[in-house]
């Protein structure tokens, strides 16, 4: 069995790349299982989805501890400790990364075993310049995955038609998410891991029956108060909205529309922003009638 697990943001579409791969190794005639976890919806805030694949049925469940191959759709989730993306991969595993950073720079600054195949590809710049915007990387991440993973990439970009038109993308989006796909295994140069490698690991979560609470206790009921200060957001921005105060009337917009209230105003209205918690939804960009506020990619290099 092969176990993929996805890391990404709310907006990447990780969960379409996790059922991209599922979708792709069924129809190569495996076996497969996907699933995604998250939290309330929330742009930006991490997720993870989980593929499993097998020539015989695959009873295993629950999500994956310990995998063989990691596909991670931005590098700002690999200093989440609450996230932890590597942790568990293989010693012999895969590492697939959205970053601009080169792979040696990744393996030396996470301390990434030498057995582990690290690949990057700043998937974000190349969604920039065939789509012309920075758009949800699931087919491009999906289609990484079954190169990882040993999967054909016809049936790679099949199941990425298949998945984008289940959720309602128009077909010329798609076409432009085909090209993506593309563009980025022309790049993949990864061996790909088979599901009959030898070694895999053991299934690492036991099947479970969850048991539930009696509703008193599972009733949403909020005593603490409100902690949101305490989690910096500013983490999960890789798009950083830029105020240009020249161009902006003052009108309030991004201050009221801004979901993390990370838009505070000064006495004289002119509005500020709080990189501390802004996650780089780019609502404020959309919003802003001016067109005050400008975007720039927000750069990690090590
Ligand atoms: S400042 Fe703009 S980009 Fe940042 S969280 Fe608020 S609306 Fe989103
Ligand atoms: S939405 Fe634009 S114009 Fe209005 S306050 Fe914000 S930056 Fe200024």
């Amino acid at each position: 069995m092969l176990r993929v697990r996805f890391h990404g943001r709310g907006g990447h579409g990780m969960k379409t790349a996790s059922r991209i791969l599922g979708t792709a190794a069924f129809r190569s005639g495996l076996f497969a299982q996907d699933s995604p976890v998250y939290g309330a919806e929330r742009r930006g805030a991490p997720i993870a989805a989980f593929t499993r694949i097998d020539r015989t049925l695959v009873l295993e469940r629950g999500s994956i501890a310990a995998p063989d191959i990691v596909v991670i759709a931005d590098d700002s989730l690999l200093d989440d400790p609450l996230v932890a993306p590597l942790s568990g991969l293989a010693p012999d595993g895969i590492l697939i990364l959205n970053s601009a950073n080169p792979a040696e720079a990744v393996r030396e600054r996470y301390s990434i075993p030498e057995g582990v195949r690290v690949f990057t590809l700043d998937v974000t710049e190349t969604a920039q310049r065939i789509l012309g915007h920075r758009a949800a990387v699931s087919a491009a991440m999906g289609a990484l995955s079954c190169r990882a993973a040993g999967i054909a990439d016809d049936a790679a970009l099949s199941a990425a038609r298949e998945e984008l038109s289940e959720i309602g993308l128009p077909e010329a989006l798609i076409r432009k998410n085909e090209e993506l796909a593309r563009a980025c295994l022309a790049a993949a140069d990864v061996p790909p891991l088979t599901v009959d490698r030898p070694g895999a690991p053991e299934p690492s979560v036991p099947l479970s029956v969850p048991a539930y609470d009696d509703p008193t206790v599972g009733t949403p009921s909020v005593y603490a108060p409100g902690n949101m200060p305490l989690r910096k957001t500013g983490g999960w921005r890789t798009v950083r909205p830029v105020i240009d105060l020249a161009l902006c009337n003052q009108c309030w917009i991004c201050f009221v529309r801004c979901p993390e209230g990370a838009i505070s105003l000064d006495e004289k209205d002119n509005p500020h922003i709080d990189y501390d918690h802004c996650k780089g939804c780019l609502i404020c960009v959309e919003e802003c009638p001016t067109k005050a506020v400008a975007e720039e990619k927000e750069v990690r290099t090590w």
